[in-house]
């Protein structure tokens, strides 16, 4: 990995993700489709391929020199991502294959256990699909009622209803750091205290946020926080689930299998100490590993220049796009990351996308898996674009003259 540090937008870091230079289409590839997932940088890849090529093994299971390497690498994983997200202890965090596995474990065991008939589940209207659905589901098993926060028509949470939503029969608060629908950045440090206060548990749904701000679990002091690697500039098939220890530990497992056992008769078997009851079977320990590396690099460049980098960015894009006459924004929330939302008067955001795509320009058109945010708004889909530490301010003119183009091509 290189030393020096990379700054934000420049050539040289820009030069550290090979899919760059490739062309879409016969255009230079401009990619504002990050909130979908990110691309990934030289040493991402490298650490990957150093995995297969010099130490792949099954971790925790061989007596051989290959698997102790392997179960070094991978615990030795699990320390550093704790650190960067500032866990006291390891021990806290699970890997999942990603954000949605890690919210569907809290559901299946910290749901099935704790609500009963008559129990609220507190999310709101903000929700990525994953932190909608596994909360629908447990709730209907257990006759437990889902309640939302309502945002306002420009996409924040509507001041004060969350508080006025927690009642005594709230025993979860599941809610985004960040919309990945709007890009809305949500106080979460108030709502995990308002919840607190209460005894309500609470979930923080972080996948929006880890590419943008550093985390530390200990401020937040939610219960739960949940990201998926492959949208932090990690591989695919990597997630963490953070949870207090004691609350861990006060849970039963999910899956069943290898690895999440003491032991094993036919008659009963008994669990393994956290985190590793909650991880059966052999984990994805390559992408894993590499996770680590990218939440290394990523935090090499300085979060207070990625803030920066991504705060030019977004201005940037509001503006130009803002200019363009028939192009509406939707969402205009208080505290914005990450995501731009748009529609074009007159073109359906899909085709906007396809066009937009024939000059190089990869952007995400649909619902984003927020279904209810777009009801709410009353469109059936957006245009988003959605920005990254290496994106330019050239990519953002590239994007608004595509959408002038487009326009002139629809006659819009
Ligand atoms: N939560 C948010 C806010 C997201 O943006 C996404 C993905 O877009 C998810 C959860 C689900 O992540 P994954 O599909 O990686 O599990």
């Amino acid at each position: 990995m290189s030393t020096r540090r990379l700054i934000p937008g420049s050539a040289e870091l820009r030069a550290e993700f090979p899919i760059l230079a490739r062309e879409v289409h016969k255009r230079p590839l401009i990619y504002l489709d990050n909130a979908a997932t990110s691309q990934k940088p030289a040493p991402v890849i490298a650490k990957l391929v150093e995995c297969y090529e010099r130490w792949n093994a099954n971790v925790h299971r061989g007596v051989h020199k290959l698997s102790e390497e392997a179960t070094e690498h991978y615990e030795g994983a699990r320390a550093k991502i704790a650190r960067h997200i500032g866990a006291s202890d390891p021990a806290e965090i699970v890997f999942t294959r990603g954000a949605t596995e890690a919210i569907n474990l809290v559901a299946q065991t910290f749901g099935r256990t704790r609500l009963a008939a008559g129990d609220e589940v507190l999310i709101t209207a903000l929700e990525h699909h994953s932190n909608i659905v596994p909360w629908q589901m447990i709730c209907r098993e257990r006759g437990a009622v889902l309640k939302v926060v309502p945002i306002t028509d420009a996409g924040d949470l509507v001041a004060g209803a969350f508080e006025s939503l927690l009642t005594p029969r709230t025993r979860l608060a599941a809610f985004t750091w960040v919309s990945n629908a709007l890009g809305t950045v949500n106080p979460v440090v108030e709502m995990t205290a308002l919840a607190r206060a209460r005894g309500i548990t609470t979930l923080v749904d972080a996948c929006q946020a880890v590419p943008h701000f550093a985390l530390n679990v200990r401020s937040l002091d939610a219960d739960f926080l949940v990201f998926s690697g492959h949208k932090v500039y990690g591989p695919n098939g990597s997630g963490v689930l953070h949870g207090k220890r004691a609350l861990l530990e006060s849970l039963p497992p999910w899956q069943g299998g290898g690895d999440m056992i003491a032991s094993v008769t036919f008659e009963e078997s008994t669990w393994n100490h956290v985190p590793h009851k909650f991880e059966a079977g052999t984990p994805d320990y390559p992408a894993t590993v590499a996770l680590a590396t990218a939440l290394d690099w990523l935090s090499a460049l300085g979060w207070d220049a990625v803030a920066a980098h991504e705060h030019t960015l977004l201005a940037a894009a509001e503006e130009a796009l803002g200019a363009i006459q028939g192009v509406r924004l939707i969402g205009t929330p208080a505290h914005r990351s990450g995501v731009l939302s748009f529609t074009l008067d007159g073109v359906h955001p899909h085709d906007l996308g396809t066009v937009l795509d024939r000059m190089g320009v990869a952007i995400r058109a649909g619902h984003h898996c927020a279904q209810p945010v777009m009801d709410r708004l009353g469109v059936p889909a957006t245009a988003r674009a959605s920005f990254s530490v290496f994106n330019t301010l050239e990519d953002v003119a590239a994007l608004a003259a595509a959408v002038r183009e487009t326009k002139r091509l629809f006659g819009a």
